[in-house]
């Protein structure tokens, strides 16, 4: 996706205001990293406009998710549950979001219950300490029964997503998929994924398809957030029309300043990502997009508008266009970011 170019004459004009007098007398700043950082950002908040601000806030203003934590440490709240966040801070009530899609998830992480007619396939599973009341609770909520998980898909190996995996593939036999790399990493870090870690199962890999009954789930290799982050296109029904979904497994950016060239690297491979996943949302006709983060996709809020829905438009279903913003904001904002690295070196 190209990148829009602020016309040079706006900054300057836009600078000598600012700046007043002094400046004016000043040469016009030649074209370098800083304007294109400016036109990556640009470009990004113009695509978002009002319906990805989560996403834009994340990936273009705030600070990094830190890279791979490899302490092998349990989690506080799995040394001790009184750690374990306030009820109040994340339970969500559940929903049925499309006819054979439900929302199980809470405020700020979500996951995915996909109903066919020979069992569930969920896609991502929380935290060790709220999968309990809101996947298996939530699913009876919906009159579903967590006995028919028949495939646990984790998008990626972080404790917000994988922390109910090992539960349900103990307690329900469910298949567990992930990709190789994160697979490697609950297996190198066993502490850290205490009472989160499935034994090794499915191991996915890019165009891989899942079916289950009269439903396929494709998914695709997204590096970048992990070394194995997994995203899926598949089809749901809105009142019985069908309907296709993109879902983003792994949005916020990784990289660290201390790391310039790592994190190069890394906002390349994300980048890279982030267009297959936006040409296979265009192949398959995408008009809703998903997410594990409410921050992305507005899934809590959403799930609110559906009950005062009536005749109205489906509030998941964004269109063709929209989905292609969302990746046209976390590209460019990965852009800034790798070319804000860029300068790091030459900074010291
Ligand atoms: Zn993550």
């Amino acid at each position: 996706m190209p990148f829009r170019h602020i016309p040079m004459v706006g900054i300057v004009l836009g600078l000598v205001t600012a700046a007043g007098h002094a400046f004016a007398q000043q040469p016009a700043p030649k074209p370098g990293p800083q304007n294109e950082i400016r036109a990556a950002k640009q470009a990004a908040k113009d695509a978002a406009e009002f319906e990805f601000t989560g996403t834009l806030a994340r990936t273009c203003l705030l600070p990094p998710s830190r890279s791979e934590d490899f302490r092998d440490i349990p989690a506080p709240y799995v040394s001790d549950p009184n750690k374990a966040p306030a009820r109040a801070t994340w339970y969500a009530e559940p929903a049925k979001v499309f006819d054979n899609l439900y929302f199980v998830g809470g405020k700020i992480h979500s996951a995915w219950a996909l109903k066919t007619r020979e069992g569930i396939i969920l896609l991502d599973t929380i935290y060790p300490y709220n999968s309990e009341e809101l996947i298996v609770g939530g699913m009876r909520k919906l009159g579903l029964d967590p006995k028919d998980i028949k495939y646990v898909v984790v998008s990626h190996a972080h404790q917000d997503h994988i922390g109910g995996a090992e539960m349900l593939q103990k307690r329900y036999g469910a298949r567990v998929v992930m990709s190789g790399p994160d697979w490697d990493l609950v297996e190198k870090v066993p502490n850290r994924f205490r009472s989160m870690a499935p034994k090794r199962d499915v191991v996915a890999t890019d165009g891989m398809k899942l079916t289950l009954g009269e439903s396929t789930v494709s998914i695709w290799f997204t590096p970048g957030h992990t070394d194995g982050t997994l995203s899926f296109t598949f089809q749901v029904l809105d009142r019985g029309r069908p309907v296709n979904v993109v879902y983003s497994g792994g949005t916020a950016l990784v990289y660290e300043y201390t790391m310039p060239e790592w994190g190069i690297k890394n906002m390349q491979t994300y980048i890279n990502s982030q267009r297959h996943l936006a040409a296979k949302a265009k192949e398959t006709g995408a008009t809703v997009l998903l997410s594990n983060h409410s921050e992305f996709d507005n899934a809590y809020n959403k799930n609110r508008m559906l009950a005062g829905r009536g005749n109205g438009p489906h509030p998941y279903e964004i269109g063709a266009d929209w989905v292609q913003r969302y990746f046209t904001v976390t590209e460019n904002c990965a852009r800034a970011t790798q070319l804000k690295l860029e300068q790091q070196p030459a900074r010291k």
